[in-house]
């Protein structure tokens, strides 16, 4: 009796953390409800751990042998894992981001194999289905694994170059297949009891040494400006193989919340790719942003530099103002200047808006984040649909770190990578200027041919320095915000 009620209990728990988890990623879809939706979806995983505590207490007790340990060690997990993860979220700059959800979708995917890798060890996946169920949920898990961890390898820069090889898509297939055969003999051998080659157990170790080598082989001849892309992709991959180890256990939040991960990173993945106008085949089988040499001839004009001050001023007095943030406004922690500057311009009577490309910085969303960082208000901010019109009637653009977002290449030059983007119309405003180091690429690694039009100013900096100076030169004026 006890055990049924605890089973409803338990099944309650989790329709609740799988709903709570399916809520919280909705609100994750706007950057004003996000931080709400992360805090919603982080009690829905609580939900589920306190389901799963249950489940071992409440049903599970009497077949644990060695429950006490079992617990202290789950509990150990926990508080070792729960605390490495609240510190390095704590700490994490903005701009590793991206390595950060890289490292945790590699464990999450690595998870769900450690959790197949139980299953099939202790023999507890029994039937065709199950089995095979299992060893896909650990062939995804372990790829996501080790492919996880090569691309945040190559973010962090521990692992500078793409690493290709002659033959490299076909010893990719090798190591697939063989990944695949060595599952299937596990699949005939429990179904038939025939005598086995190898140990059961030594197959299943050498089914997982394949998967992880197919991992790491699939993810180190990606260039590192893929890596945003790929780590999407493992999202995808961690969610679905999470969803298979559920069905597995039976358990309903793993199944929910595992598909519901996979599906969201499917999306993110073909958006982003749709964004950038590449197939996802392009993006895992190409070498993008290797820098490309600027064909003789093919852009004309000169490079204008001018002093932040003057560009400063010059916005001070137009009418109306747009600015496009980008990945280099990230790199230079500049968005809290950023804000200050515009509300110098908002004081003076200028009209001033935001536009943000859908694949501006590194990674989905980094621009809002960083935006809401330096509490711009939500309806500043334009996503590039919305705003692209406006650019030919805007006295002046403001660039800052941004780069392919704004190459008119996009639109022109059918040799170009980035060709088919749809790109922000910075080149049809009145007056441009663009902020940034020096004649650095973009993630593309193409010339910008926005930077030598008659229109267009280089503001040479790092974007926070370029800002201060700009604040500097709009005070010393004297405005209306004195
Ligand atoms: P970008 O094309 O990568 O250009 C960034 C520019 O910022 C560089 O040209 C660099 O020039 C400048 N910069 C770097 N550090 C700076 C600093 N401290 N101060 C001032 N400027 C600095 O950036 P983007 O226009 O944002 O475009 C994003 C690119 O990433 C797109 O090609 C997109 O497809 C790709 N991508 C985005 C995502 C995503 O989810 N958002 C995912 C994958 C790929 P200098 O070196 O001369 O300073």
């Amino acid at each position: 009796m006890l055990s049924m009620l605890a089973q409803l209990a338990i099944g309650a728990i989790d329709l609740a953390a799988a709903f709570l988890v399916i809520y919280g990623l909705k609100r994750m879809s706007s950057p004003v409800t996000a931080p709400s939706g992360i805090f919603v979806a982080g009690i829905g995983m609580l939900a589920a751990i306190v389901a799963s505590f249950l489940y071992v207490f409440a049903v599970r007790a009497a077949a644990l042998p060695h429950l006490p340990v079992n617990v202290g060690l789950a509990i150990a997990a926990l508080v070792i894992g729960g605390g490495a993860a609240w510190w390095s979220g704590k700490k994490v700059a903005m701009t590793s981001m991206p390595q950060m959800v890289a490292l945790y979708n590699g464990m999450g995917g690595g998870a769900a194999a450690a959790i197949a890798a139980v299953e099939l060890l202790s023999n507890q996946a029994q039937g065709v289905t199950a089995l095979s169920i299992t060893l896909i949920g650990a062939l995804i898990g372990a790829v996501s694994l080790s492919g996880s961890l090569i691309a945040w390898a190559k973010l962090d820069g521990v692992i500078e170059h793409p690493l290709r090889i002659k033959g490299q898509q076909i010893l990719n297939g090798l190591m697939m297949l063989a990944t695949l055969a060595v599952g299937g003999y596990i699949v005939f051998l429990t179904q038939t009891g025939s005598v086995p080659l190898l140990p059961v157990s030594d197959l299943i170790y050498l089914f997982f040494a394949c998967a992880l080598v197919f991992g790491v082989l699939m993810t180190l001849p990606i260039g590192g400006a893929d890596m945003p892309v790929v780590i999407s992709i493992y999202n995808a991959f961690t969610g679905l193989a999470v969803g298979l180890e559920g069905f597995v256990l039976q358990n309903p939040a793993l199944m929910i919340a595992g598909m519901v991960v996979g599906a969201a990173g499917l999306l993110l993945t073909l958006l982003m790719a749709k964004a950038m106008n590449r197939s996802v085949s392009n993006v895992v089988f190409t070498n993008f942003g290797a820098i490309v040499k600027a064909k003789p001839g093919a852009i004309k004009g000169d490079l204008k530099p001018v002093d932040a001050g003057d560009a400063g001023i010059f916005m001070r007095y137009a009418s109306t103002v747009i600015i496009v943030p980008g990945y280099g406004l990230a790199v230079a922690h500049g968005q809290q200047k950023l804000y200050e500057f515009v509300k110098l311009l908002q004081a003076a009577g200028v009209k001033v808006k935001f536009a943000v490309h859908p694949v501006a910085g590194r990674m989905p969303g980094q621009m809002d984040v960083l935006l809401a960082e330096a509490n711009v208000p939500y309806d500043m901010i334009f996503q590039l649909e919305d705003i692209n019109d406006e650019f030919s009637h805007t006295d002046a653009v403001l660039v800052i770190g941004a780069n392919d977002v704004v190459n008119p290449a996009a639109r022109t030059d059918k040799s170009s990578p980035i060709f088919g983007m749809p790109i922000l119309n910075v080149d049809q405003a009145k007056q441009v200027y663009v902020v940034k180091r020096g004649e650095g690429r973009g993630y593309a690694g193409i010339v910008n041919a926005l930077f030598y039009g008659e229109n267009c100013n280089m503001v040479y900096g790092d974007a926070q320095a370029v800002l201060i100076k700009m604040i500097e030169a709009v005070r010393g004026l004297g405005t209306a915000a004195e």
